[in-house]
């Protein structure tokens, strides 16, 4: 089984981003700006916003983070949102989610100019996917894009199943497979007999958020298979599939797989910067005409 390495490719992502970004920057005399905002002091959000922060710095992208205590209202969300929106120097606003309960998730995404929406998630950009049009492209599902491209896995025609239907990966990720030709089934938790459905999966994107839900006797044999999902056992970071309790069947029946960690998560974050970048550079040719 091929281990598709999600992070030695992100690696090259930044380092030709960083020679980019800083070619740009001397010829339109600003580097990309990423706002970054968080609610509330969620350990894993925590990290997750400080490593963003952190890629971006590495290739040149300045990022604005913007901590917010738990008890940020709506509305004092919405007016950081509005503000962002209006200053020119800022190219992508990005909410960390989950935020907290008393702040409705959709009216603050709605909230963020679409043209500035680095994750992809207005449902203006939204919309665009599906429609097949230039849009921004949710981060985890762009990246799992790239990975398969970059390991020359043949997509179009192929029956990819898709396991999970979340705004942020399962239905994106479903969109863009089709974009590219292949044949879509997106499984759920009301799904009846889902390792029937896997089985015919010759592309299987796993995205729940379960360890061992997923055994080998689940997998077609020759499956490309893209783990998504992030666990902590025992303190240990594990994904859906990658090492699960049934590893090494798993192993014989795949014939490649995204590990977690070094899969999907690093794609994310280069995904990010490209976003942030694609944004920048869309911004200062219409600032140009
Ligand atoms: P989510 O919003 O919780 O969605 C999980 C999906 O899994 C839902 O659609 C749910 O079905 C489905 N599901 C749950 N139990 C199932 C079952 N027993 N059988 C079949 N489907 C089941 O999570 P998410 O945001 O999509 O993230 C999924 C996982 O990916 C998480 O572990 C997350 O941490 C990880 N993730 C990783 C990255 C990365 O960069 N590596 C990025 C984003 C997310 P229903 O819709 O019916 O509830």
């Amino acid at each position: 089984m091929r281990i598709m390495n999600g992070a030695a490719l992100a690696k090259k992502i930044r380092s030709v981003l960083a020679i980019e970004i800083d070619f740009c920057k001397s010829k339109y005399g600003r580097a990309p700006k990423l706002s970054v905002i968080l609610v509330g002091n969620d350990p894993a959000s925590m990290t997750y916003v400080k490593n963003k922060g952190k890629s971006c710095n590495e290739v040149g992208i300045e990022s604005d983070m913007h901590y917010l205590p738990f008890s940020t209202s709506q509305e004092e969300l919405l007016s950081l949102i509005k503000t962002l929106n209006e200053d020119d120097s800022v190219d992508g606003i990005l909410v960390q989610l989950p935020l907290p309960k008393h702040i409705d998730k959709n009216v603050i995404l709605n909230a963020i100019d679409y043209h500035k929406d680095v994750d992809g998630l207005h449902p203006m950009n939204v919309g665009l996917l599906n429609t097949s049009e230039e849009c921004i492209i949710p981060c985890t599902p762009k990246g799992i894009l790239s990975l398969l491209k970059s390991e020359n896995v043949e997509i179009a025609g192929k029956h990819t199943v898709v396991i999970g239907r979340s705004n942020l990966v399962g239905k994106p990720m479903a969109q863009l497979m089709l974009r590219e030709n292949a044949s879509v089934t997106v499984c759920h938790s009301k799904t009846r007999d889902l390792p029937y459905l896997t089985r015919q999966g010759e592309i299987l994107i796993v995205a729940i958020g379960c360890p061992n839900l997923i055994n080998a006797d689940m997998i077609k044999p020759g499956a490309i298979v893209v783990d998504v999902g992030i666990n902590s056992v025992d303190g240990k970071m594990v994904g859906d599939v990658y090492n699960s309790i049934d590893v090494s069947s798993i192993e014989k029946k795949a014939a490649a797989i995204t590990p977690v960690p070094g899969g999907v998560g690093p794609m994310t974050i280069a995904s990010l910067l490209e976003n942030t970048f694609e944004i920048y550079k869309r911004r200062i040719h219409s600032a140009k005409c």
